[in-house]
């Protein structure tokens, strides 16, 4: 970036810390290591930008709150955050971006209004435009219990995802939840908003409201997700239900994509035959010993070993590149007073997720990230765990492309296009390289 940022003279230190990481990784194309910065940081918006936004895709309720700070902080705006932004152009000429609204009272990063532009800035420095997720077609018609079809399917990757969350709380929750979740705290915080749909929503809403979206032309795909249950059988026939019901009416006119606990495999094939085409088994975090104090409930019910094979197991299923467990990058270098520490050296947790994709890569399974960044109700964000740097990420996410090459792998599949400037997937980089 020269000196003269769009008129203004003055360099952050985050512009400059920003411009020493594009220098020291060429390869990685710049809004990557932008959009990792504005996930770990947050985004502040001003009411100004939320007031020009105009008819913008408000941020709904989903599995998480994916916001920074406490909810009586993001309560008190006078209007809801946009789900998504893209940014562009500026200084760096980046290309368009899509990147999950985090809400951070606390973030440097701004999003403002200057001479009539929606813009980002850190301190003085204009670093791009920004646009705000436009409002899904759909949005507004009404099911027929008179709930708006978004309280039960909201979209996210730019409109092109239906995000229906059937169940909003998770049995492990007390003493077993996985470390970095808020599920049951958002559900407290912003499910009492969503009245009448309770924790588990009613499957014939649910096949209703995706097959309304179904019909709206910007619409991809669906994804399935809520919390798990203690008991595998239990959980797998409530969610085969709502796999069954919604498929009655799409009859596989739009792709399913399905999140949940690896399913034992003598079970999952009813749910391929049921119409899921895209299986994410999340295992979170690839360190034994970190997957038995990050995510205690899984490891109890399923165990890690367990999770591993059943994952390799559903390639034959489903094929290479849909089946697509997801990481929480980052929290592998977790640091929380409080909690033993597993890695001594960065390097070793980058080192371990990085063995774990080369064992999964190289049978055929082709995982995911979502980019850590500690919620408050979650129980390392209550204890004041911090995310690694933005630099980590971008090492993770080399790593992780050089290993899917070297097994001829694609990228996982259901997420749509990858590549900067194409993917659409807000809360990872790593589809935009
Ligand atoms: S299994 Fe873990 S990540 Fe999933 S909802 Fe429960 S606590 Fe959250």
């Amino acid at each position: 970036m020269s000196e003269c940022v769009f008129g203004y003279n003055l360099r952050s230190e985050e512009v400059s810390h920003l411009e020493e990481l594009f220098d020291r990784f060429p390869e990685v194309p710049k809004e990557v290591i932008l959009k990792e910065t504005l996930l770990v940081n947050g985004i502040k918006f001003t009411d100004k930008a939320l007031e020009k936004g105009g008819e913008y895709q408000e941020k709904a309720y989903y599995l998480f709150t994916f916001d920074k700070d406490e909810p009586s902080i993001v309560r008190k705006r006078a209007r809801v955050i946009p789900q998504e932004i893209s940014v562009w152009g500026g200084p760096w000429g980046l290309r368009r971006t899509v990147i999950q609204g985090r809400h951070s009272e606390r973030s440097p990063f701004l999003v403002d209004v200057e001479d009539e532009r929606t813009v980002l800035r850190v301190g003085e420095s204009r670093l791009a435009d920004v646009s705000f997720a436009p409002k899904p077609q759909y949005y507004g018609s009404l099911l027929t219990s008179g709930l708006k079809v978004e309280e039960v399917a909201p979209a996210i990757y730019w409109g092109e995802t239906v995000d229906v969350t059937v169940f909003r709380v998770c049995e492990y929750w007390g003493k077993e939840q996985c470390k970095f979740c808020d599920i049951n705290e958002n559900f407290k915080w912003w499910g009492d908003l969503r009245s009448g749909l309770g924790t588990k929503v009613n499957p014939e809403l649910v096949a209703e409201a995706v097959y309304i979206a179904f019909k709206s032309p910007n619409t991809k795909r669906y994804l399935i997700t809520g919390g798990a249950m203690r008991n595998q059988l239990e959980e797998s026939q409530f969610y085969l239900n709502y796999v069954r019901r919604t498929e009655e009416l799409l009859a596989g006119r739009l792709p399913l994509r399905l999140n949940v606990q690896a399913v034992p495999t003598n079970i999952l094939s009813k749910f391929y035959e049921a119409g899921v085409d895209y299986y994410h088994p999340n295992i979170e975090v690839w360190d034994s010993k970190l997957f038995s104090m990050i995510c205690p409930g899984k490891d109890r019910v399923v165990g890690r070993d367990e999770w591993i094979r059943r994952t390799i197991d559903s390639v034959k299923l489903f094929g290479v590149g849909n089946v697509s467990p997801n990481f929480v990058a980052g929290v592998e270098a977790v640091n929380a007073e409080g909690l033993p520490r597993r890695f001594e050296k960065i390097d070793e947790a980058l080192r371990s997720t990085a063995e774990g994709l080369d064992f999964l890569m190289s049978r055929e399974v082709v995982p995911k990230f979502d980019t850590w960044a500690p919620e408050p109700g979650s129980i390392l964000g209550r204890l004041g765990a911090k995310p690694p740097s933005v630099e980590y990420y971008v090492k993770l996410y080399l790593k992780y492309h050089e290993i899917r090459k070297r097994y001829g792998l694609p990228y996982p599949g259901g997420l749509g296009e990858g590549g900067p400037g194409v993917s659409k997937v807000p809360a990872s980089g790593f589809m935009d390289m």
